[in-house]
């Protein structure tokens, strides 16, 4: 097993311990629904490995990231919606509200979205 954290919350998903939606999973990532879903399709994709977030990401780490990369559009294709389009968040710190300390791209998608995602952030920043 690779390296887990006991009480995380997304390590006891990988682990089988709380129940998920499943949609997805290799060697190295997870793919399931969020609980709270923020668009039509709203998947989280993992790394079974435990880091708590961008900012922990090392060198060895390299492989992890781009497989979370290569299953989006694995992801998106089995919800349907690779060819429509789909977005991908790394909430990291506080102020993005990243509430689960285990790196987690939100794949979202399924009706079209707006730009940029914080209302009148055009206006502030020209
Ligand atoms: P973030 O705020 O970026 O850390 O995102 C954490 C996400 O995890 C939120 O969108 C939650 O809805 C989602 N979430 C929390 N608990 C679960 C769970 N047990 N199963 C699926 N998604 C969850």
């Amino acid at each position: 097993m690779l390296q887990q954290e006991a009480d995380c919350l997304f390590c006891r998903i990988v682990r089988g311990e709380i129940p998920a939606r499943i949609v997805y999973r290799n060697d190295h990532v997870l793919a399931f629904r969020d609980i709270t879903p923020v668009a039509p399709q709203h998947l989280l994709i993992i790394p079974v490995k435990h880091i708590a977030s961008l900012n922990d990401l090392c060198p060895e780490d390299e492989a992890i990231a781009g497989h979370i990369l290569l299953a989006a559009s694995v992801v998106a294709d089995i919800e349907g919606i690779r060819e429509s389009g789909y977005r991908l968040v790394f909430n990291t710190g506080k102020d993005s509200l990243q509430s689960v300390l285990h790196i987690h791209a939100h794949l979202i998608g399924g009706e079209r979205m707006g730009w940029p995602p914080f209302p009148g952030a055009a206006a502030l920043h020209g």
